[in-house]
């Protein structure tokens, strides 16, 4: 196993922290107090600077317009801007369009690449992914109600989603319904369909409110109701059926950009943690960092984050290496793990600020608010441990076997 960087990808780690660190810090208070689109056309001139650096879609292959990074080395970047919460949205490696990058760089013909592809690569246009519905468990994900049924050269596709992030303002959803209801294995019964939002049917419901917010366009989350809506059957992304194992390849690599932006966050909120300590007197003369249960914070804090941090690249390794399916163990360890420990430090960190750490004078309020999701999305910690144990022991009754016992 070898994480070594070359020295060009240290010194773009560097360049990128200090990038964040002296032009972007300093916009959180605006984004943490005040709607996100006012913050727009900020933003928009700190993305060109970020396309003229050359570090614009950090992500993607460099015939696609990326930095063309392995996975490994967008681990890194990706806790880089983990560390500041429009760190992603900077460098157009955001949930939910990098993965639907991905899957449109792989299975979109090339009209549907014209179409999508290339305005969402050059930050554009956004997108989101329409695949939970209220009605069905999300954890059980091929079972659902959403049908897309022929007419004609169309689909027709009735159903309700939510929890859809980034509907709101996004050009098109990439939607999971129902194909093939007839098919025998359940991995292949749905498709995914390119909607654009634009189409008669398409209807945004609301945006769910979250912990306490509404929030609007790239931070949001939207419910929608597909109304007998009507696009052709071009849209649909690769083979009639393949829209789960379509799913499952984008799977690996989100997880490891969802674990290393946790880790920047851990990061910073460490960093700040450590700070206040330092300097926070508790009685004349005597700091917070000098009373034993902050300390223990700190030292149990360190300690998982590199622990974490190590899980993770030994998993972006092996992807690189072997791909996704044969990492899905550790694809599922790091997920649970990684969002627990993340959850842990914020709350840590917290606490050590005290009444401070309630205020959105600093970005933990808001990441402890917007990250509890992190045990829920992209699969619910029980869903792991159980798929990860349960493979872990029918290895160890086949071994048994093997063995004649
Ligand atoms: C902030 C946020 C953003 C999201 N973004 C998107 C998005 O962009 N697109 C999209 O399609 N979806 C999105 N989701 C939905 C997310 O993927 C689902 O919420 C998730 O898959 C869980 O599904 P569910 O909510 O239906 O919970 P359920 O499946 O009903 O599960 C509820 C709980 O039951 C427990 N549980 C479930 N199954 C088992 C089991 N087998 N064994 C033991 N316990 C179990 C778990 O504790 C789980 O939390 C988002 C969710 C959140 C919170």
């Amino acid at each position: 196993m070898d994480f070594s960087l070359d020295s060009g990808m240290q010194e773009m780690i560097r360049n990128v922290r200090a990038f964040l660190r002296e032009e972007i810090f300093p916009l959180e208070p605006a984004f943490l107090t005040g709607p996100f689109v006012d913050l727009v056309p900020l933003l928009e001139e700190k993305r060109q600077k970020v396309k003229a650096m050359g570090w614009w879609l950090p992500q993607i292959p460099s015939e696609h317009g990326g930095a063309g990074l392995s996975l490994l080395e967008f681990a890194h970047i990706s806790e880089e801007l983990g560390r500041t919460p429009l760190g992603h949205y900077l460098f157009n490696a955001q949930a939910p369009d990098a993965g639907n990058m991905e899957i449109l760089i792989e299975h979109a013909t090339p009209e549907q690449k014209d179409t999508y592809l290339v305005p969402l690569l050059q930050g554009e246009i956004r997108s989101c992914f329409s695949m939970t519905e209220p009605g069905y468990p999300g954890s059980n994900p091929t079972w659902m109600g959403t049908m897309a049924v022929k007419d004609g050269e169309d689909y027709v596709i009735d159903g309700q989603k939510w929890f859809t992030t980034a509907a709101d303002g996004a050009a098109f959803a990439i939607v999971m319904a129902i194909t093939n209801p007839e098919a025998d294995s359940r991995y292949l019964r749905a498709s995914q369909i390119i909607v654009p939002t634009d189409t008669p049917g398409f209807k945004l419901v609301r945006n769910i409110s979250v912990m306490g917010e509404k929030g609007s366009g790239y931070a949001s989350h939207g419910e929608i109701v597909y109304d007998n809506c009507r696009v052709p059957q071009s849209n649909r992304l690769g083979g009639e059926g393949a829209g789960f194992v379509i799913a499952q390849e984008r799977l690996g690599p989100g997880r490891i950009h969802h674990c290393m932006r946790w880790i920047g966050i851990c990061e910073r909120a460490f960093d700040l943690m450590v700070d206040w300590a330092a300097h926070r007197e508790v009685a004349p003369g005597r700091t917070l960092g000098e009373q034993g249960m902050v300390q223990a914070w700190i030292a149990e804090s360190r300690a998982e984050i590199d622990a974490a941090r190590l899980m993770v690249l030994r998993t972006a390794w092996r992807i690189d290496q072997e791909g996704s399916y044969a990492a899905r163990d550790d694809i599922s360890l790091i997920k649970f793990y990684v969002a627990g420990v993340l959850q842990r430090v914020l709350d840590r960190a917290i606490q050590a600020h005290g009444g401070m750490g309630m205020t959105d004078d600093t970005p933990l309020a808001f990441w402890y608010r917007h990250e509890r999701a992190a045990r829920i999305y992209d699969g619910p910690d029980e869903v792991h441990k159980m798929s990860v144990a349960r493979r872990i022991v029918r290895r160890a009754a086949e071994r048994r076997q093997g063995n004649g016992r």
